[in-house]
């Protein structure tokens, strides 16, 4: 591209996010009526009904400014995890935290971030954007993590390790006690950062998830978001739990008001009701536990997932290849995730949905591969 204004030859070389297809792409593509997606892992139950009235409530506040750092979301937060509110950055979802660790800890041309490969495609565009060495270790064949590999990749300008538990796109996670030793053995020089987007969908949290012994760690920051267990992808609203010196440099560095007043509301809101959390996280366990024994069923090989999300391969030998069952489930009115842009183009990854869209998938993909 040539233009006469400069633009940043490294981000005119980035590959941009790959993101699931939207409903109203597939429906206008093909001209169909109704179109089910389970490509972004979004809540099959969809948004808590005491969030949504809460959100018509505060409609009319629109015009306003959300206090900035929503101390009302903080201070919630601070009691839901029964932690100091100090630790808590809220964002315009965990990508906006992502972004902004990678701007306030590592220098350019100095530090590297370390992640494994694959795994959460932002870790690497946000630090490519930010002018930083990225370095990405292979998960291990059977896509759990490779502790040693991702040991020997960190070095002292080693700023920020990313991990993600369960991971996404494979829906692994590991047991605690491997995360905790990993975070014991990093130099203090190196942050672990350690995503937990997926950790309500757990069967057992507190044998996976580091939070609990967030105090052990000074080097430990947690990512959560509201995208989905509690269903507010569209809203946008994430946070981190970070030491106390990290947070007060973060806040500094924070656009005042990427959190907006809807998504603060709405946040706080989703807290309180653990009706609809405890709804969501069943639905996913049943139809998780449904969809994994249909796709077994059909001779897919499905990878063991303790996220909302299932990665399978088709059947061996079967006359049709990932990127074609894709295009014809799409086709179809039904939208998965091809996972070539992670680089695995014989892996397709399904997220739960509601008991209907769970069966119209796994009729759909039976039709596809006969
Ligand atoms: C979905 C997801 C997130 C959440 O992103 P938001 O910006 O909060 O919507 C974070 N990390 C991973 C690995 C994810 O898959």
């Amino acid at each position: 591209m040539n233009t006469p204004y400069p633009i940043r030859p490294d981000v005119l070389a980035m590959e941009p996010y790959s993101p699931g297809l939207s409903i109203d792409e597939i429906r206008a593509r093909f001209g169909l009526d109704s179109v089910i997606k389970m490509a972004s892992n979004e809540n099959p139950a969809g948004v808590s009904p005491v969030v949504r009235k809460v959100l018509c409530e505060h409609a009319a506040y629109a015009f306003r400014y959300a206090q900035s750092g929503n101390p009302e979301l903080v201070a919630a937060l601070g009691r839901h995890h029964g932690m100091d509110k100090g630790h808590f950055i809220p964002g315009n979802g965990s990508d906006e935290i992502i972004d902004l660790l990678l701007r306030v800890c590592p220098t350019p041309g100095r530090h590297n971030v370390v992640a494994s490969r694959p795994s959460f495609s932002m870790y690497r565009i946000q630090s490519r954007l930010c002018g930083l060495e990225f370095r990405d270790v292979p998960l291990r064949a059977d896509f759990s993590f490779d502790w040693q590999g991702l040991a020997d990749a960190v070095d002292a300008n080693t700023a920020l390790l990313f991990i993600t538990t369960p991971d996404n796109p494979s829906g692994y996670c590991p047991p605690v006690a491997e995360t905790a030793a990993f975070a014991r053995s990093l130099p203090d020089s190196c942050l672990l950062v350690v995503d937990e987007a997926y950790m309500d969908f757990c069967r057992r949290p507190e044998e996976r998830s580091l939070l609990p012994r967030f105090d052990e760690f000074p080097n430990l920051v947690v990512l959560r978001t509201f995208s989905k267990a509690y269903g507010l992808a569209g809203l946008r609203l994430g946070y981190g739990i970070m030491p106390l010196p990290l947070a007060e440099a973060m806040r500094r560095a924070h656009m005042p008001f990427s959190v907006n007043i809807l998504a603060e509301k709405a946040g706080i809101a989703a807290l309180a009701d653990s009706v609809f959390h405890e709804y969501t996280v069943r639905t996913v366990d049943q139809g998780r536990r449904w969809l994994a024994e249909e796709l077994a069923a059909l001779g897919c090989r499905v990878h063991p997932s303790q996220a909302n999300f299932l990665m399978f391969e088709l059947p061996p030998g079967c006359a049709v290849n990932a990127r074609g069952v894709f295009e014809k489930l799409l086709s179809r009115g039904l939208i998965i995730r091809p996972l070539a842009s992670y680089s695995l183009p014989e892996h397709l990854r399904v997220s739960v949905g509601t008991k209907e869209e769970n069966r119209r998938f796994i009729e759909l993909l039976r039709e596809a591969l006969a």
